[in-house]
């Protein structure tokens, strides 16, 4: 039988290009289509020499409804991960029209194409930022969805219109993946995160100050109600995420149905723990020191993943001491991401 074709949207990205890995390890042919707005089409060559086979790559825009309607149309695809989006939280807040716009807009013309082309396996990118401030941690999938910046809502709002059509139309097969906090990279060190400008997130800015690329990194606040005053989240490392779509995807393919499923470890690591895990990577002090805390932050959560666990059969295998170890490696390699 043929290796069933997935289409990867915003497969060039970080969390795309890893699971394009996985898909290809499960025995699928991964298709990226992504317009390259966040990421590099050199990634191919990377998971070349990671898989053997270099994903092709349809460069374009997923709100693109004749694009989506010539690939969908011109080829077989057993299924769509949708990957494609923009995610920092402060650019959302300067242009909630533009996130709406890429976030919602651009997932209802890829549902509708898909509709159309006879395509209805959807796996779906969403975000632990649909909780907003949780009362408590770990949060399971059945709290409340408070997200509390246009970010969080695009999420949710697509989440909710998906969960709308698959009501209305039993047959779709749709899983919601709601990520914790994805870090780490593949073990190669050959693919990996590389954000443009000055990091926002906490691994990508250690690594940049392990590099020397960065003089320290500022803790944004070390007086939370937590155990050593820092913030505390759930990082996951990026290649459990990319197992965890394919465990998603298998899971569709076995029943119709919607499923909403938390990723995360179910452990939450504070940010010193996450400085120490990176000294004991890199094998030097990095520089630190504490500055206000940054507004809007939450002080402590992490996800509850016992649904996946029980659904999918899957679970997070790497600690902290793999995600830095990982990332590490890609930073030494890459200092200019795929760039020479
Ligand atoms: P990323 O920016 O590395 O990847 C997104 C990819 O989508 C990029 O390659 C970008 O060029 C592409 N893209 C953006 N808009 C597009 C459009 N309109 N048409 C076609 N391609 C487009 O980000 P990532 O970290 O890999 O995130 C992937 C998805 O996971 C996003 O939807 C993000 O919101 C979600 N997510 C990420 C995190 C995280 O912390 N990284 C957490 C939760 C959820
Ligand atoms: N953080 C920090 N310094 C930084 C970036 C992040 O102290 O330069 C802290 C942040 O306050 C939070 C944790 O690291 O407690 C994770 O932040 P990140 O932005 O990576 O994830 P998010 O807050 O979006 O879950």
């Amino acid at each position: 039988m043929a290796s069933p074709h997935v289409l990867v949207t915003g497969g060039a990205g970080f969390i795309g290009s890893h699971t394009c890995v996985a898909l290809a390890e499960a025995g699928y042919v991964p298709v990226i289509l992504d317009n390259l707005c966040n990421s590099d089409a050199r990634v191919r060559e990377r998971l070349q020499r990671i898989t053997g086979s270099t994903p092709r790559l349809i460069e374009g825009d997923v709100r693109d409804r004749a694009l989506l309607d010539r690939v969908l149309g011109s080829e077989a695809f057993s299924a769509v991960i949708h990957f494609a989006g923009v995610k920092a939280v402060g650019d959302s807040v300067a242009d909630p029209l533009g996130y709406y716009d890429n976030n919602v807009h651009g997932s209802l013309v890829l549902a509708s194409a898909m509709r159309q082309a006879g395509v209805r396996t959807l796996i779906f990118s969403s975000s632990a930022t649909v909780y907003g401030e949780p009362d408590h941690s770990p949060i399971p999938e059945s709290a409340p969805c408070r997200p509390a910046n246009p970010y969080g809502r695009s999420k949710r709002m697509v989440e909710e219109a998906l969960a709308d059509l698959q009501q209305s139309e039993p047959g779709w097969r749709i899983a919601l993946l709601r990520y914790f906090n994805p870090v780490g990279a593949h073990e190669s060190g050959l693919i990996g995160e590389h954000p443009q400008g000055k990091p926002n997130n906490l691994m990508p800015f250690v690594c940049q100050v392990a590099v020397g690329l960065r003089e320290k990194l500022v803790i944004h606040g070390d007086d939370y109600p937590t155990p050593d005053g820092t913030g505390v989240r759930d990082y996951v490392h990026v290649m459990d995420l990319a197992e965890g779509h394919v465990a998603a995807l298998r899971h569709a393919e076995r029943q119709p149905g919607l499923a909403t499923l938390n990723l995360g470890t179910g452990r939450g690591a504070s940010v010193l723990e996450v400085v120490r895990a990176f000294e004991r990577a890199c094998g030097r002090p990095l520089p630190c020191e504490v500055g206000p805390r940054r507004p809007g932050d939450v002080p402590a959560y992490w996800g509850d993943p016992s649904l996946a666990q029980a659904t999918l059969g899957w679970r997070a295998r790497r600690g902290l001491d793999q995600m830095c170890a990982d990332s590490w490696r890609w930073q030494q390699g890459n200092p200019n991401g795929y760039a020479p």
